[in-house]
């Protein structure tokens, strides 16, 4: 039996890159899982097929996690197809640089609404669904908050925000039994990355060059943290940031 067995999941954007990696490895740990996308259709299913081929349980479900009503019926629609919800992992979220002088009101809110907005109202419902025997949150954060690398000052804001978050809902939802942590990842390959172009950037040489482990990450770098951060083996672990980074900071 997996470490996940008979647990609900949640994971927000997990139509491609890195939460559709983790959405993987919760169901490949038993986990029966949500995978919420907010356009990509045809990945979400895709990721639900690889799931179901492998004996897993998936259903995909669209919500735009910017918009506060859709957040509240992506955790209706979970509680319909599964009953009940044990882990949340909050990864959707989007990365557009920006020197000082490009930034603007819509830059700002565009990063805020998702990337900050978007995980207090999943959490709120999340907390709703929950049973008496608890739950883990897991946040995506991102390794900028700590390196703050130039051009980045509204994404790393809205990380940044992220870690604070996590240590104020850690002592918030203790009490009942609700654990909350952070992975805040180094550059990891990913379609949104590509898409970017940052995997074939400066960005990524510098990367390659500072992180002690000398690679940028894949995307099942980051999910086995993910298991262990909603499984038992971390249950006295909360408001913990992990930087999964290849050493980068
Ligand atoms: P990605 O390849 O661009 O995938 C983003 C995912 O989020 C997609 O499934 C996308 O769904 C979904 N999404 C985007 N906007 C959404 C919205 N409004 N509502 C719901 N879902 C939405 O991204 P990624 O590189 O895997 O990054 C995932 C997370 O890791 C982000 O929070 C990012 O900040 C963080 N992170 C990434 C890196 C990196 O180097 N890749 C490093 C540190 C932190 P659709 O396809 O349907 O739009």
């Amino acid at each position: 039996m997996g470490k996940l067995a008979n647990q609900v999941a949640v994971v927000t954007g997990a139509s491609k890159g890195i939460g559709a990696g983790i959405a993987k490895a919760l169901a490949a740990e038993g986990a029966a899982v949500v995978v919420n996308y907010a356009s990509s259709k045809e990945g979400a299913d895709r990721v639900v097929a690889e799931i179901a081929g492998k004996g897993g349980k998936a259903v995909a479900v669209q919500a735009d996690l910017a918009k506060p009503a859709d957040v509240t019926r992506l955790f209706a629609e979970t509680k319909k197809a599964f009953g009940r919800l044990d882990i949340l992992v909050n990864n959707a979220g989007i990365y557009e640089f920006a020197p000082l002088e490009a930034i603007t009101e819509e830059h700002f809110h565009k990063h805020f609404n998702l990337n900050v907005l978007g995980v207090l109202l999943a959490a709120k419902e999340a907390v709703k669904l929950f049973g008496p025997e608890g739950g883990s949150i897991i946040n995506i954060g991102s390794g900028v908050s700590r390196i703050t690398p130039a051009t980045t000052a509204v994404y790393t804001a809205s990380k940044g925000a992220l870690d604070a978050i996590t240590g104020v809902l850690a002592k918030e939802l203790g009490p009942r039994k609700i654990r909350v942590n952070s992975i805040n990842p180094g550059m990891i390959e990913t379609e949104g990355v590509r898409g970017a172009g940052i995997s074939d950037s400066d960005f990524r040489k510098w990367v390659e060059t500072q992180a002690p482990l000398g690679r940028i990450g894949q995307t099942d770098d980051i999910s086995p943290t993910a298991v262990y951060l909603a499984s038992s083996d971390s249950k006295y672990m909360t408001g913990e940031t992990l930087l999964v980074a290849g050493g980068l900071r």
